[in-house]
């Protein structure tokens, strides 16, 4: 089983998130600790303390906890979920906020990974994005980190950028590499409803380069990461042998997770009847500390997913990854066979070019890849 903490705590709003995070509220860290250790101490009983094989803390920014709360939430979720032998321990961190009083707590609960967002090079997109960190201090952390004995860092990059050009999506890759992540993440930039960055889009303030232009970055990380000797290993992420995200690669082959915190979701295989239970915690900071002060589970919005809905995620969830849908996986895990379930549509799409076929397992090609979302379409039921 896999367990995600949501730290909802920002130093300042980014212009283009619009996740569950705020700015100053840090007033509210303490009492939130609590509401995490209380809601963690009902989930453990009910699940009868499980042993968790990777561990992600997430944000908003978990770097900005003071060292002492980060002690005190570690120190009771050790209480109550054992981690497996070797088990993969990552928290988000953000530039700017790492300190080493932070570190040393993290590390000596058994952080073993650190993920931060370095997003870009230039000063210029940084101020874009409204990020609050230059990259000199990307690099201060890097090395803060590794003074910790942290080995395994990754950085997440971002391509697509208002006014970005190929250059500096290159100088960007180039620079995280000097770095030496041991993964890096790329995503494109999906300009989120009520957010700042899509309100300047929109006024004509900023603008996105064309979509062959976005094509071209993405390949040129694909030719670049690929020539430092990282493997892609799903769309966006990319990472040096053996240092693949086992949380994220636990989402996509649909492990279930418990997830705690405000907005964070759990899905749990509880229920005979249904695939399972995807359940998600109020996204707004004040309704989950009442609903953990008081007691009332019930807040949480829990959607029963069918077992037809969990076959076709099996195959959404696995196309993400370079490795692709296991037949042998499929059917320990649905108890029917991919071929009888999909192979009307999964042939077509090979003789195509957009899927391929090599020792039961099925993945997108390169051209799949560039149309996933075309592909998953002639997958799903009419
Ligand atoms: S640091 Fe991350 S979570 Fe916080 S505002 Fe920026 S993008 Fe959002």
């Amino acid at each position: 089983m896999e367990l995600y903490i949501h730290i909802p705590f920002c130093k300042s709003k980014c212009r283009y998130c619009d996740f569950a995070s705020y700015a100053g509220q840090e007033q509210k860290m303490s009492a939130y600790v609590d509401a995490l250790l209380e809601e963690a101490a009902v989930r453990a009983a009910q699940l009868q303390y499980p042993q968790m094989d990777t561990v992600f803390i997430g944000g908003g920014t978990p770097s900005l906890l003071p060292a002492h709360l980060l002690d005190r939430l570690l120190s009771g979720l050790k209480e109550l979920f054992p981690l497996s032998p070797g088990a993969e321990f990552t928290s988000e961190a953000n530039p700017g906020t790492l300190t080493c009083e932070w570190l040393t707590a993290a590390v000596s609960h058994g952080v073993n990974r650190i993920s931060m967002g370095m997003q870009a090079y230039q000063p210029e997109l940084l101020r874009t994005l409204g990020r609050i960190h230059t990259f000199d201090e990307v690099k201060e952390s890097v090395a803060l980190c590794r003074e910790h004995g942290v080995k395994n860092i990754s950085l997440d990059l971002m391509f697509g950028l208002p006014g970005q050009t190929e250059a500096q999506w290159l100088e960007t890759l180039r620079m995280a590499l000097t770095l030496e992540p041991e993964h890096l993440s790329c995503y494109g930039l999906i300009p989120e409803e009520g957010t700042p960055l899509t309100a300047d889009l929109k006024s004509g303030r900023l603008s996105l380069p064309d979509e062959e232009a976005e094509r071209r970055m993405y390949d040129a990380a694909l030719a670049l990461l690929h020539s430092h000797g990282y493997e892609q290993y799903e769309i966006s992420n990319f990472a040096l042998p053996g240092y693949e995200c086992r949380h994220n690669l636990g989402y996509w082959r649909q492990i279930p997770y418990l997830g705690l915190g405000a907005s964070a979701s759990s899905m749990l295989r509880n229920t005979p009847e249904v695939f399972c239970l995807r359940e998600t915690n109020p996204p707004s900071l004040e309704e989950y500390l009442r609903m953990c002060r008081n007691q009332a589970w019930t807040c949480r919005e829990t959607v029963a997913v069918s077992p037809e809905e969990a076959r076709f995620e099996t195959l959404m969830l696995g196309l993400r990854t370079t490795q692709g849908v296991s037949e042998a996986a499929y059917a320990a895990l649905h108890r029917r066979s991919l071929h009888e379930d999909y192979g009307d549509r999964l042939y077509p799409l090979m003789q195509q070019g957009f899927l391929q076929h090599q020792d039961g397992w099925w993945s997108l090609t390169r051209k799949g890849m560039d149309v996933q979302n075309a592909v998953l379409v002639e997958l799903m039921d009419d």
